[in-house]
């Protein structure tokens, strides 16, 4: 339902949790974050309040300078942590707002590969698709190219990678997704809002359009995988 990402240079954790309140408004039934840390990624996920995740993040901290975070709206799978966001691999982490229609199909394909899910989600097969892409060899890249054509339904999707530390990448197809600016970070967010005290330099996604995102800036295709350029303005949303 709310997401936030962040390629930062100082600890995102708290930023991400921050980000996550602003969001609140919208809804949700759990919470969780993902970071990129020593060559792991360390996730933290609850079900109900954000005060849980905190309580969790409180017990169990995490580290870290790159992440993703999640408020989820559940459509699939019951409001458990099991089910809440980032779905993840050893090597992948993935947020994802909305509904991918095509999930049976897509699970089964999985199944058959021999690869054993966890959750009850329809968002955990592009998890799985995406990192079996990139443990058979594909760069992020190639992987979110080869998937996001074959997904039906909407939506925004943020997803960390472990090996490659510096970078995320977000899509968007019938769900929001902006792209903010700071200084020498760059953020993910389904909300401007959500950004507002980070930043107020925003690139609204266009439909079908993804983004690979480092400390450096963004650089966005679209659906046919042309490097394009979005507009930023000022988000006007208040801090
Ligand atoms: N369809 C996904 C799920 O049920 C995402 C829901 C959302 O937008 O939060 O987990």
């Amino acid at each position: 339902c709310g997401i936030i990402g962040i390629v930062g240079n100082q600890p995102v954790v708290e930023r991400l949790v921050d980000g996550l309140k602003r969001m609140e408004y919208r809804g949700y039934d759990s919470a969780g974050i993902c970071t990129v840390h020593q060559g792991a990624l360390v996730r933290r996920r609850a079900e109900g309040k954000l005060a849980n995740l905190v309580a969790e993040l409180a017990s169990n901290p995490a580290a870290g300078e790159v992440g993703i975070a999640h408020t989820r709206w559940a459509t699939h799978g019951a409001p458990t942590a099991t089910n809440a966001h980032p779905h993840a691999t050893d090597r992948v982490a993935l947020v994802h707002n909305g509904i991918i229609e095509n999930y049976k199909e897509l699970r089964a394909e999985l199944r058959e590969a021999g690869r054993t899910l966890e959750s009850d989600t329809d968002t955990e097969v592009v998890l799985h698709h995406i990192s079996k892409l990139v443990e058979e060899g594909r760069s992020p890249q190639e992987a979110v190219a080869e998937i996001l054509p074959r997904l039906r339904g909407a939506f925004s999707l943020a997803i960390a990678f472990r090996d490659h530390p510096d970078m995320l990448i977000g899509a968007r197809l019938g769900s929001p997704l902006v792209v903010g600016y700071g200084e020498g970070e760059t953020y993910l967010g389904s909300d401007a809002l959500a950004l507002a005290p980070l930043t107020q330099q925003i690139s609204y996604l266009e439909e079908g359009d993804w983004v690979v995102v480092t400390r450096e800036g963004a650089t966005i295709y679209d659906a046919e995988n042309t490097e394009v350029e979005r507009e930023v303005r000022a988000s006007g949303a208040s801090a």
